[in-house]
């Protein structure tokens, strides 16, 4: 076959695809040459086999590689002898960095044989390690990490040089004599002894240790001794939300049920955090009363050995004062988290970028947490927005996080957590200058929520350009629709969007909507009956608050009054009859903290954000009967579900099966009118978004009774607000686009 130049787009950098295609040529005799450029990986190419040669490039591709197209032209110029990689073309601005990756099988091997890396904690290849985490700027080579501190010794740079090796060009390559060191420290003192068998000790011995990770300190106890997890969270303040943990695959298969599903989440180099079901094996602390655990394997090497030393399951809580960001340095370390931890398992490697673990479901399939692992991946934008200008959209409160739009594709950023917290909200400054440097990025347009009082919305406002507002709700849906590749002139989709909160249209809350739209717009077309929010953010912290509003509605005020006997229920019901605080809100999340408080659930405060509904969820039965809502003139009406549930109750029917029941009725009332839009063909498709279907067995019975209409659902973006961004820079883009036509 002639000579060929190809080209290979996507994810083809940082992943050992140049060596890999060196091999390649070895193997199939074939003459030429692979470089890096701006467009990704370029190869002039000549062989008996270059047809293979080709095909091979997408099928054996390097486990972080992802290929999005390989193009072949006809090559009329010089080739050298044999094969080589050659020099880098160019300052390639578009030059992608992968996310982080879990230890590889090689160096999870490597360090527990004999030889120069046996237990050392930083070994990596091209295959696995540190990437986006020790990034100061790109291109992405050695001197701009913080790897840059540590020159490589001889034996490593030969590592490093050789197109043989699987360190060819790993740039955090390292080994015990070059790179960085690990050490035990109590008090502010370095402990003589090895520091994975000191730690070890101490973790043994109930005691709670600080570990320096890849994107932040976790901090650590032994997840069977019901004290030390008490220990752990009365330090922390943190007195029921479920504790994250790591343990080999084996240790975890003896706490929770894993299905084949799990396995691969749980193995994908990713290595999140994956909800799975729990066996009720560990002490009730660790997550009370919930049905599944948070669960991880080891993802660096630090992580192997203390596993290999330990033996059981760790809990690996974010290291953070409670709502703040986790935190990175050492001396930040010992300063903020000497209260919490007995000793701390300490690097001199910084820590670039601070990176949450990710979280995320794999039945059915959803990310709740998108974090380390994930981030930089990027999206394409779906046909139609070919031309699109460049976007920055700055998402929402609860759970910040941005995006940004360049050259089709679409870069949604890590999870930044509440912005409310001072600290989160500075992060977020730093995550636009952050990401706009790094993806040499120049905003045309700006997109931010319609809420006046978000704190991105006011940091979008001061950007000196003028922004686009775009209603909470709308994001959701179009986030849901640019996830899915669903074309700008795709049609209108019906998009049932359940969340706790965000503005809408006409000033109210709203949250339990069902919409019909696209990216350029949306209406409503039915909602939940609104209610009252008494005392407004309290609403969303004191689930009862939320009961007495709807039981009321119901004409059920004396069934209140003997629930809420013990609350300031005559304060509340004054305050909302005269309007003092008390803001209408068609919000689903506020429906199902009602529920709860009725079925005796965390009617008082909730100890974190989603609790009285995850409790909800946890609780109810695998099959059951329904609650049903009235339908009317748009109004999808809870009114009727609280005289069949307290009749119920009356009757001796379990609450597991009337939670059963709660989350059917929602379903259905939901999916029955989006169907109809479907049916009478005025959506081609039934989109799922917002908050609400992290809960997994909403989002399986509405699918359920969606029946056979096409429906999209988040897979790769949160539902919840932390990929509301991706919605708003859609919409922004489409608009610009439309604009522009109309010129
Ligand atoms: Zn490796
Ligand atoms: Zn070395
Ligand atoms: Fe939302």
């Amino acid at each position: 076959m002639a000579p060929v130049s190809i080209r290979v787009r996507g994810q083809v950098q940082g992943v050992g695809f140049r060596p890999f295609v060196w091999q390649l040529a070895q193997e199939m005799g074939i003459r030429g040459r692979v470089w890096n450029d701006a467009e990704g990986v370029g190869i002039e190419a000549a062989g008996d086999r270059v047809e293979a040669f080709v095909l091979a490039l997408g099928a054996r591709a390097p486990a972080l590689a992802r290929v999005d197209a390989v193009e072949v032209a006809a090559f009329a110029g010089d080739l050298p002898e044999g094969f080589e990689i050659a020099a880098s073309r160019g300052r390639g601005a578009e030059t992608r960095v992968t996310p982080d990756a879990a230890t590889c099988a090689d160096c999870a091997a490597e360090i527990r044989a004999p030889g120069r890396r046996k237990g050392y904690a930083f070994t990596n290849c091209t295959h696995c390690g540190p990437r986006f985490t020790i990034l100061h700027g790109l291109p992405y080579d050695r001197a701009q990490t913080t790897m840059a501190a540590f020159p490589m010794c001889a034996a490593c740079r030969a590592e490093y040089e050789s197109p043989a090796d699987r360190r060819f060009h790993a740039q955090p390559v390292a080994c015990p004599d070059c790179g960085p060191r690990l050490w035990f420290e109590v008090e502010g003192a370095e402990q003589p002894g090895d520091p994975v068998a000191l730690a070890v000790a101490a973790l043994r011995g109930g005691g709670i240790v600080a570990i320096k990770g890849l994107g932040g300190f976790h901090l650590a106890c032994d997840a069977a001794n019901a004290d030390a997890v008490t220990l752990l969270r009365a330090r922390k303040r943190r007195p029921s939300k479920p504790l994250a943990l790591m343990g080999h695959e084996p240790a975890l298969q003896r706490i929770t049920r894993l299905g084949e599903a799990d396995l691969a989440l749980l193995r994908d180099p990713a290595a999140p955090i994956v909800l799975v079901p729990s066996r009720g094996a560990l002490p009730d602390g660790i997550a009370p009363g919930m049905a599944s655990l948070g669960v991880m394997l080891p993802y660096t090497p630090l992580h192997h050995l203390l596993l290999d030393a330990f033996g059981g399951v760790l809990v690996m809580t974010s290291g953070n004062l409670s709502g703040e960001p986790q935190v990175v340095g050492n001396d930040e370390a010992r300063a903020k988290l000497a209260a919490f931890a007995d000793g701390f398992l300490m690097n001199d490697r910084d820590i670039a970028r601070r990176l949450d673990d990710s979280v995320e479901r794999a039945t059915p399939p959803m990310i709740l947490r998108r974090a380390r692992g994930r981030v930089p991946g990027t999206l394409p934008l779906p046909q139609g927005f070919e031309g699109a200008p460049q976007v920055l959209a700055l998402g929402g409160q609860m759970k910040g996080a941005i995006c940004l739009l360049k050259n089709g594709q679409a870069l949604l950023g890590h999870h930044l957590g509440d912005l409310d917290d001072a600290l989160c909200a500075e992060e977020f400054g730093k995550a636009v200058v952050d990401y706009s440097a790094l993806f040499d990025h120049r905003a045309e347009v700006i997109a931010v929520d319609a809420h006046p009082g978000y704190r991105a919305t006011q940091a979008g406002r001061a950007m000196g350009r003028p922004a686009a507002e775009i209603f909470h709700h709308h994001a959701h849906l179009a986030s849901c629709l640019a996830e899915n590749g669903w074309p700008l002139g795709g049609g209108k989709v019906a998009g049932i969007v359940l969340d706790g909160t965000g503005l809408g249209p006409d000033g109210t809350i709203w949250g339990g909507e069902l919409l019909l739209g696209d990216y350029l717009g949306a209406e409503r077309r039915a909602w939940l009956t609104p209610a009252p929010l008494p005392g407004g953010d309290r609403a969303a912290r004191e689930p009862w608050r939320n009961a007495l509003v709807r039981l009321d509605q119901a004409l059920l005020a004396g069934w209140a009054d003997e629930l809420f006997a013990d609350r300031p229920v005559a304060v509340l019901r004054q305050a909302v009859a005269k309007g003092v605080n008390a803001p209408l809100s068609s919000s689903a999340g506020r429906l199902f903290d009602a529920f709860a408080a009725v079925l005796g659930i965390c009617p008082g405060t909730q100890g974190y954000e989603g609790e009285a509904a995850m409790l909800l969820e946890a609780m109810a039965e695998e099959e059951g009967s329904t609650l049903s809502f009235a339908l009317q003139d748009g109004l999808i009406d809870p009114v009727p579900i609280w005289a069949e549930t307290r009749a119920a109750l009356a009757a001796g029917v379990s609450r597991p099966r009337l939670a059963r029941a709660f989350h059917q009725g929602l379903a259905t009332a939901f999916a029955g009118a989006a169907r109809d839009l479907v049916k009478r063909g005025e959506a081609a498709a039934v989109a799922l978004s917002g908050g609400c279907f992290q809960n997994a067995l909403l989002h399986e019975l509405t699918l359920r009774a969606l029946g056979d209409v096409p429906v999209l659902t988040h897979r790769v973006t949160p539902a919840n607000d932390g990929g509301l961004a991706l919605g708003q820079a859609a919409i922004a883009a489409a608009r610009a686009l439309r604009r522009a036509e109309s010129l």
